[in-house]
């Protein structure tokens, strides 16, 4: 059999289709497919507006953007993330503060983040960065009363969670991105997430304010919008001897510092073929980690693991197990390949240079030391995931 990885995209020939039809097409890059991926996701995810970028990491970079940081101002992130998810602050001139893990949930721990903001009454914080981690949706609402009380932004990265959910306290059902309490969300399509367009990336928001800046500073900062021009129109018409009130159609002004952050009309039209096939995935993972929770609970040497849990989007399967340098040797000697998800942002060399040590996260770091990820993705089959268990029980 051949090597298993712990997760990988499935490209069908619908896929196929769809990207070659775009290349015959006019538009190789800011084509229609851009805007209806973008509508079809929002309505995925039940969101208002969808804003497609090149990848996650430059979904991050623009919220950060759009909902404002200054040299001087502070935001909380999770360790237990990809680095990503923090570094988009330090794009931003910003600074950077942890709060620790639940150990149970592994999400951002609220009681953590409110002792953060109490112990860090010096320092002007301004925003919140939870992240759906392994596909688990944090409870948003009660972040969203947290912040509402301190005035701060809530970006959610739900790169691990399109289609997950959580139950808010008035028992109401709430999809990851949905933007009903984070001011702005992020998804990336990279291949080991839920829908891969190679690279790509979507903002997702209820807020249309953000919505037109996010469009703008994806473009440069340009805008094309004739309400909105500063400079005059006899500026704009040059040399022109014809009298005319309206702008030229040539006319744009860059009115704020963006970037080329576009996603390609083809790998639009990959990520809404992909989409359409969004559901019946989530239903096969969800599948998967049902069989990995029934058939390896009992398993002597694992200390917890994912579980069933109601509106996860398992895009990870993490169990925490004792030794877990030898299982995952064990287990890439088999040609089954675990990953590690993830080492604690705080304690990658660049944040130990502003001061972060070991000992100041103790459940990130706790859950690092034993934390592996097993295979997880929906073409996985039936026969690759009971080699993975048997190898499992196997080993311990
Ligand atoms: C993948 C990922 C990102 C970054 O996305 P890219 O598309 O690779 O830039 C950010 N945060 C999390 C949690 C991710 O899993």
């Amino acid at each position: 059999m051949k090597a298993i990885p712990y997760g990988r995209q499935e490209i069908t020939e619908g896929d196929i289709l769809a990207v070659t039809e775009a290349l015959q097409s006019d538009f190789l890059t800011q084509g229609p497919r851009i805007l209806t991926f973008e509508q079809e996701f929002a309505n995925y995810v039940d969101a208002k507006y969808a804003v497609a970028v090149s990848n996650g990491t430059a979904a991050l970079h623009l919220s950060v953007l759009a909902l404002g940081i200054e040299k001087d101002e502070y935001v909380i992130c999770t360790p237990i993330t990809f680095a990503a998810s923090v570094n988009c602050v330090q794009y931003c001139g910003g600074n950077v503060l942890f709060a620790d893990i639940d150990p149970v949930t592994y999400l951002m721990d609220i009681e953590s983040v409110n002792k953060v903001i109490k112990s860090n009454k010096d320092k002007k914080i301004v925003g919140i960065i939870p992240v759906d981690f392994a596909g688990r949706v944090p409870q948003l609402d009660e972040f969203r009363a947290l912040a509402d009380e301190h005035d701060l932004w809530i970006l959610e990265d739900a790169c691990h969670a399109p289609g997950g959910s959580f139950l808010s306290l008035s028992k109401h059902k709430h999809k990851a991105g949905c933007g009903n309490f984070a001011d702005l969300a992020i998804f990336s399509f990279h291949p080991v997430k839920h829908i891969a367009t190679g690279e790509g990336g979507m903002i997702t928001t209820n807020n249309e304010q953000l919505y037109r800046q996010l469009l703008e500073l994806r473009t440069h900062g340009i805008t094309r919008d004739a309400a909105k021009f500063e400079n005059s129109i006899e500026f704009a018409n040059g040399n022109s001897t014809k009298e005319s009130s309206d702008f030229p159609m040539w006319y744009m002004e860059m009115q704020n510092l963006g970037y080329n952050y576009r996603l390609t009309d083809f790998q639009a039209a990959l990520g809404s073929s992909q989409l359409l096939r969004a559901d019946e995935n989530l239903k096969r993972r969800i599948q998967i980690a049902e069989r990995y929770t029934n058939e390896l609970a009992n398993c002597k040497g694992i200390i917890q693991s994912s579980g069933t849990i109601e509106g996860h989007a398992y895009h990870l399967y993490v169990l925490e197990v004792e030794d877990r340098r030898g299982l995952y040797d064990y287990l890439r000697s088999e040609q089954i390949f675990a990953q590690i998800h993830y080492i604690p942002v705080h304690l990658m060399p660049f944040y130990k240079n502003q001061g972060w040590k070991e000992g100041d996260l103790p459940n990130a770091e706790t859950y690092y030391s034993r934390c592996i990820s097993i295979p997880m993705f929906p073409s996985m089959s039936d026969e690759e995931q009971s080699l993975v268990i048997t190898k499992i029980l196997n080993y311990y």
